[in-house]
């Protein structure tokens, strides 16, 4: 039987395949058990859209002495030998750095690439190029996590394996909507509370884990760190802290306990002047005991991270677990849920604008993936190299993007399938598909996964690109296989990889270790058990005051909303631009709406005429017609959409509104009016 790992969300469950079907097997992660896309998923390997072969504009064919007739036609390109896309791109990148320096070449790569490509593209950027703009799509999910984390245990990563949901008495969600986005860890989730354990879900929607939770923490739109600072005031206030643990593992203490006192955002009764939202405040008081008298394991998504204040927000959760002890032990800890099965280890390879491998600091710190864009906008970058991530579609403030993609003058994207950022490119590189390819990725609980193919194919990985793209340009990389790419990785980062070697990892692919990997090959499933990883050993509590706006402002001073708020999300069925799951004939099949649809409140049907159809419009933009549904889940004056097709231009809503570390964007709530068309 042939193991892979699934590429759709960062739990990373193992996939076996036998006899041309999906064969769920007993690993560590996926314990015989695959949502519908890690059964169906694979579905789009064969689909007749692939690009299966490298694609050139004829203009840039004719320019370089190629002959375009020659050629066959593929949408618009020519479909050329690899060999002949490798020089054009190489001679193109290496004008542009002449005429313009390394510092006009930029580079964008998405977590769906294993370890070794994004090592080998940061490196090409950076050693290569002389470039230090490299970034990943982080950007937009978890780079707050990783800001938080660092800032308040010293490791942006989380702390324990998802086994430990089975220790814990307390499990609190926050921001992730985990039945659609993350269903293994939600069903060891509602296994655990069917066992004893207590549950809290804090979101903005009723969500599906509502149903088994004590404590459904429905708040209003961009309050997560107004509750959070609350809880933190209670357990302070009441003397509910772990007082040992503070004294022996935890720096700044008395620094927070009177920044948060003197906070008059940071009192539960806040809650009690927001109307529709009063009961809260009662809440925070019992689930404050909660968390200081149980083990509570606190796991979060971009609920959390996708706003103005969501490093803070995770530093608020960091300190939390600090405060009550719950960190570096059994049945506790912190677990931020990633949405891309690599993007863990995207950033621990230094696919990241300002880290190198093992998190080192570069000398030279470049920019992030707004800067980019801002820098090919007035024209400080010209050259753009992409590896799967559809940034003409699932970034925010799409008119800016796009009108900047037409002004770069080349643009290189590697990806499986036409979508919009293809539609700009001038060479489009075809590459196997995650089920196509050898490689590791990592979890969201530090596990390295050594995948390998279900399927056969001739195409490139996109380390054999990059490296073919080197070569042309002079630079020493010879690499012959994604094994030694690896071990070149490995001896990079050592602190986390060393004694991971593929053998190690084969050895018992169901069961993989979770970094740090000692030199003999020993994994770490539970982080900071004596220490934490930063200079004094100990941990730091980081006190954010909440900056009051958008709804919880309007409630305050006005007691009700005008307009809507809305926050975007996925559905069960699909993963991110939906370029793959759409392509699934099965995953087609389970969606009831073929179209991102809107959900609004059962309580606005008649504000909203009852409509069938809305247009959504934002000061920076408006969406495409889409279909209205109503529910019970949504509360008055608050609306949700998926993002998943590109044709609903949802992200046209949303501007450079982002967080204030790390810029990754504010998708999770912005005001608009909605116009009934139906
Ligand atoms: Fe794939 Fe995530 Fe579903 Fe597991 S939970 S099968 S990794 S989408």
């Amino acid at each position: 039987m042939k193991i892979s790992v699934c590429t759709y969300c960062g739990v990373g469950c193992e996939i076996g395949f036998e006899n041309g079907r999906v064969v769920p097997v007993n690993g560590v992660v996926s314990k015989g058990k695959l949502c519908i896309k890690g059964i169906f998923g694979h579905q789009f390997v064969n689909h007749p859209d692939r690009i299966r072969g490298a694609l050139v504009r004829e203009e840039l064919l004719t320019r370089y002495g190629y002959a375009p007739s020659s050629y066959p036609n593929f949408k618009g390109f020519k479909l050329v030998p690899y060999s002949v896309a490798y020089r054009i791109t190489a001679e193109e990148l290496n004008r542009l750095k002449e005429c313009y320096g390394p510092h006009s070449l930029a580079f964008i790569g998405g977590a769906r690439t294993n370890c070794e490509s994004a090592y080998l593209f940061q490196r090409f950027a950076r050693q290569v190029v002389g470039s230090p703009h490299v970034d990943n799509c982080a950007r937009i999910c978890h780079a707050p996590s990783l800001k938080g984390l660092r800032a308040t245990v010293g490791e942006g990563a989380a702390s324990v394996p998802f086994d430990e949901i089975y220790n814990a008495e307390l499990i609190f969600v926050l921001g992730s909507n985990t039945t659609e986005a993350h269903p293994i860890v939600s069903h060891r989730v509602i296994e655990r509370v069917r066992s004893g354990a207590t549950l809290a879900v804090l979101d903005v929607r009723e969500i599906g884990l509502f149903r088994f939770a004590k404590y459904k923490l429905a708040i209003p739109y961009e309050s997560n760190l107004l509750f959070l600072n609350a809880l933190a005031r209670v357990i302070v206030e009441r003397r509910l802290y772990n007082e040992p643990f503070l004294r022996e593992r935890v720096e700044n203490f008395d620094e927070f306990k009177e920044a948060i006192l003197k906070d008059p955002l940071s009192h539960p009764s806040v809650f009690e002047r927001l109307p529709g939202y009063s009961h809260l405040a009662h809440q925070i008081e019992e689930l404050a005991f909660e968390i200081a008298t149980k083990r509570t394991l606190f796991m979060w998504g971009l609920g959390i991270t996708e706003h103005t204040d969501g490093s803070y927000a995770v530093m608020a959760i960091a300190n939390l677990a600090l405060l009550t002890g719950n960190v570096g032990k059994e049945g506790c800890g912190l677990m931020p849920l990633r949405g891309q099965n690599n993007v863990q280890g995207a950033c621990d390879v230094g696919m990241l604008p300002y880290y190198l491998p093992d998190y080192r600091v570069p000398e030279e710190i470049g920019y992030k993936t707004p800067e980019i864009i801002d820098a090919i906008d007035d024209g400080r970058i010209k050259a753009l190299w992409v590896i799967g991530e559809d940034i003409a579609h699932v970034h925010p403030n799409q008119s800016k993007i796009r009108s900047a993609l037409k002004k770069l003058e080349f643009l290189a994207v590697n990806e499986l399938f036409p979508c919009e950022v293809t539609r700009f490119a001038h060479v489009v590189f075809g590459v196997k598909s995650c089920y196509e390819k050898s490689g590791v990725y990592v979890n969201a609980e530090r596990r390295l996964h050594l995948s390998r193919p279900l399927f056969e194919t001739d195409l490139p990985d996109d380390w054999e690109v990059i490296n073919g793209v080197a070569s042309q340009m002079g630079a020493p990389f010879n690499f012959k296989s994604s094994e030694e790419v690896w071990n070149a990785l490995r001896e990079d980062a050592p602190k986390r990889f060393k004694g991971a070697t593929y053998e190690l990892l084969e050895k018992d692919p169901l069961n993989p270790p979770q970094w740090p990997v000692t030199e003999e090959g020993k994994g770490t499933p539970i982080l900071y058990r004596e220490s934490f990883p930063t200079p004094s050993g100990k941990a730091r509590l980081v006190y954010t005051p909440y900056k009051l706006r958008g709804m919880v402002k309007e409630l305050l001073e006005r007691g009700k909303l005008s307009g809507f708020y809305l926050t975007t999300g996925r559905v069960l069925p699909h993963y991110n631009n939906a370029n793959q799951t759409g392509r699934c004939e099965t995953l087609e099949k389970f969606q009831t709406f073929k179209e991102d649809t809107v959900y609004a409140s059962e309580a606005d049907r008649e504000r909203l005429k009852g409509a069938k159809r809305v247009i959504l419009r934002s000061e920076y933009g408006e969406t495409a017609p889409l279909p209205l549904e109503f529910n019970r889940h949504l509360k008055p004056g608050t609306l949700f959409v998926s993002f998943h097709r590109a044709k609903s231009r949802i992200n046209f809503l949303f501007g450079d509104e982002a967080d204030e570390l790390v810029k990754t964007a504010r998708f999770k709530s912005v005001k608009v009016e909605v116009e009934v068309v139906e």
